[in-house]
C-alpha cells in the first residue's frame, strides 16, 4: 500500500493535524492502493500562512527568475514523464497511451507555452502615447486551486503554472479521488527549488478542505475546475471575502452534423465521446445528423462503438478504460436507463457489463437514437461513454437544439461548406467551436459561457485570471 499521507507545506512534506485516512482505488480492478490525508481547517490555515508570508518576496521575484525555475520544472516533468502517465493511468483509468498521449502530453504542453508566454507577457505599459496615466499588472494574491479528477495533471498546470509565472502564490487541493499524480507534481517543483511556501499542496475533500479554501479570507482568489454543483457551493462559500471566483465547469457539448461534411464525420463524433470513457467536459455528448443522412449516420455510428474495445488502463493498446468510480458508474448507469425508459432507441451497449470484465467500473460504449433534447440523457452531463443522436431539418432548429441547455463549454461543425460551418461557429453559444474536428492550440483560452463557468484558462488570458490591473495617473 503506497504511503502518500503527507501534505506539501513551506516547502516541506508534513504529517496532517490530525490523521483522516482516505483510501485511493484502482478503477480498473475496485482495490484500494494508496492512503492519502484529508485535512482540516488547521492544515489550511498552516497552508494558508505559509503562502501569505512568502508572497511578498515571491511576487517581487523578476521575470528571469521565474522563467528560470518554470524551466527546470519543465525539464523534470520529462524527466518523470512515464511515473506520470503511469500515475494517471492508475488513478483514474487512462488506459496507458491515451495517459501518455493526451494526459501527460496536455501537460507538459501548458507548461511549456505558459513560459513562452510569459517571456513576451508585458506587465507593465503606458495607457496611450500622448497620457499620462500607467498601467500595471501585479499578481493577485494568494491563491486556491481545487482541480477534477478527469484530466488530473492538465488541470493542474493549467492553474499552478500561471499562478507562479505571475508571482502569486497557492494551495493546491487536487481531486482526493485522483490525488497521486498532484503528489509527482508537488515533487517535481520541490526538486525545481521554488522558494518555500510559494507552492502549497493540501489533499481533502469539497466539504471539508475545498469549503475551507473557498470561505479563507486570507485568500485572495479561487479557481475551480470541476462540477457545476460544486462551483456554485464554492461561489457561495466565497461571497462573504469577495475574493475572485473563476469557474471551469461542465458541459453538454453538441455535435451538428450536416450531409455534407467529411465521410468519417459520424465515426469520428463517436470515436471524440468515447475517448477518456467520455469523461470530458467539453465532450461532443449529442450529436445532432441532418435526416438525409440520418439512416447512414446511424449504422456507421453502431459499427464504430462496437468496434471500440474497453479493458484495463494499465495495457497498452487502443482502448478506453473504466469510470472512475462506483459513484460515477452508478450514475451513469441510471442515466442509461432513463433514457431507455423515457422512450430513446438503445443503439449500441447498454447497462449490462462489457464481456470479460465483471471487476472494475467498465461500460460497453453507448449509444442512443432518436434522442429528443428535453429527455435526461440529452440534458443532464453522464460523464461516460454514452452518445445521444438527435435528427433535425434546417440549420437553424440544429441550431437552436445545440443552444438549448444551460451549458456552454464546447460545440462541433461538420461540414465541409467553411461559409456554413463559420457561420454556424459564430452562433453558437460557448466558450469554444470544433470544426471538422480541429483541435485548439496550446496557448488558446478554455472555458464556458453559462453555467459551464466565468473563467478563460491558457495562454495570455490564463495570465490575466491570476492579475489585479492598477492605473497610476500622473506617471510622467
Ligand atoms: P467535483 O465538482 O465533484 O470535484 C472537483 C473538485 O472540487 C474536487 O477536488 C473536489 O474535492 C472539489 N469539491 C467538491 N465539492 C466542493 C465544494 N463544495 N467546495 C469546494 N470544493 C469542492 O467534480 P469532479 O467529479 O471531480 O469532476 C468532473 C466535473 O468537472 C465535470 O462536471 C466536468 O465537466 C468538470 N470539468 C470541467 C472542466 C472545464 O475546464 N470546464 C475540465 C474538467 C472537468
Amino acid at each position: 500500500m503506497i504511503d502518500k499521507r503527507k501534505f506539501y507545506i513551506n516547502g516541506k512534506w508534513i504529517n496532517p493535524n490530525k490523521s483522516n485516512d482516505f483510501g485511493v482505488i484502482d478503477p480498473s480492478t475496485e482495490e484500494q492502493y494508496a492512503f492519502i490525508s484529508l485535512g482540516s481547517k488547521k492544515d489550511v490555515d498552516i497552508a494558508v500562512k505559509a503562502a501569505r508570508d512568502a508572497f511578498l518576496k515571491w511576487s517581487q521575484t523578476s521575470k528571469k527568475v521565474k522563467i528560470n525555475l518554470l524551466e527546470k520544472l519543465l525539464k523534470i516533468y520529462k524527466l518523470r514523464w512515464n511515473e506520470i502517465t503511469e500515475t494517471m493511468s492508475k488513478e483514474m483509468g487512462a488506459p496507458l497511451d491515451w495517459s501518455s498521449s493526451a494526459q501527460t502530453t496536455s501537460g507538459f504542453d501548458h507548461i511549456n507555452d505558459f513560459i513562452k508566454r510569459l517571456k513576451i507577457f508585458e506587465f507593465e505599459k503606458k495607457f496611450e502615447n500622448n497620457s499620462n496615466n500607467y498601467i500595471i499588472y501585479e499578481p493577485i494574491g494568494v491563491c486556491g486551486l481545487i482541480t477534477p479528477w478527469n484530466w488530473p495533471i492538465n488541470q493542474i498546470t493549467l492553474k499552478v503554472i500561471p499562478a507562479l509565472a505571475t508571482g502569486c502564490t497557492m494551495i493546491l487541493k487536487p481531486s482526493e479521488i485522483a490525488p497521486m499524480s498532484g503528489m509527482i507534481f508537488a515533487e517535481i517543483i520541490d526538486e525545481a527549488g521554488f522558494p518555500p511556501g510559494v507552492f502549497n499542496l493540501i489533499n481533502g475533500d469539497g466539504d471539508g478542505v475545498g469549503t475551507d479554501l473557498s470561505s479563507h479570507p486570507e485568500i485572495d482568489m479561487i479557481s475551480f475546475t470541476g462540477s457545476t454543483r460544486a462551483g456554485k457551493l464554492i461561489s457561495k462559500n466565497a461571497a462573504e471575502t469577495i475574493k475572485r471566483v473563476c469557474l471551469e465547469l461542465g458541459g453538454k457539448g453538441g455535435n451538428i452534423v450536416f450531409s455534407d461534411s467529411h465521410p468519417d464525420a459520424v465515426r469520428e463524433g463517436v470515436r471524440n465521446i468515447m475517448s477518456n470513457s467520455g469523461q470530458s467536459c467539453d465532450a461532443p455528448t449529442r450529436m445532432l445528423v441532418e435526416k438525409s443522412i440520418y439512416k447512414r449516420a446511424i449504422e456507421e455510428a453502431a459499427d464504430e462503438a462496437n468496434k471500440i474495445k474497453v479493458d484495463i488502463a494499465l495495457k497498452k493498446g487502443d482502448h478506453i478504460g473504466p469510470v472512475i468510480s462506483q459513484t460515477q458508474y452508478d450514475k451513469i448507469i441510471d442515466l442509461i436507463r432513463s433514457g431507455i425508459k423515457e422512450g430513446a432507441t438503445l443503439l449500441a451497449g447498454g447497462a449490462e457489463r462489457p464481456e470479460g470484465l465483471n471487476k472494475g467500473y467498465f461500460l460497453k460504449p453507448t449509444i442512443f437514437t432518436d434522442v429528443s433534447n428535453d429527455m435526461r440523457i440529452a440534458k443532464e452531463e453522464i460523464f461516460g461513454p454514452v452518445l445521444s443522436i438527435i435528427p433535425f431539418e434546417t440549420e437553424d432548429e440544429a441550431i437552436s437544439i445545440v443552444n438549448e441547455t444551460s451549458y456552454g463549454l464546447g460545440n462541433y461543425v461538420q461540414t465541409q461548406n467553411k461559409v456554413k460551418a463559420k457561420r454556424v461557429a459564430k452562433k453558437f453559444r460557448s466558450g469554444g467551436v470544433y470544426i471538422n474536428g480541429h483541435s485548439a492550440d496550446p496557448g488558446t483560452p478554455f472555458g464556458g459561457y453559462r453555467q459551464s463557468g466565468n473563467g478563460r484558462e491558457g495562454g495570455n488570458w490564463g495570465l490575466e485570471e491570476y492579475l489585479e490591473v492598477k492605473t497610476i495617473c500622473g506617471w510622467d
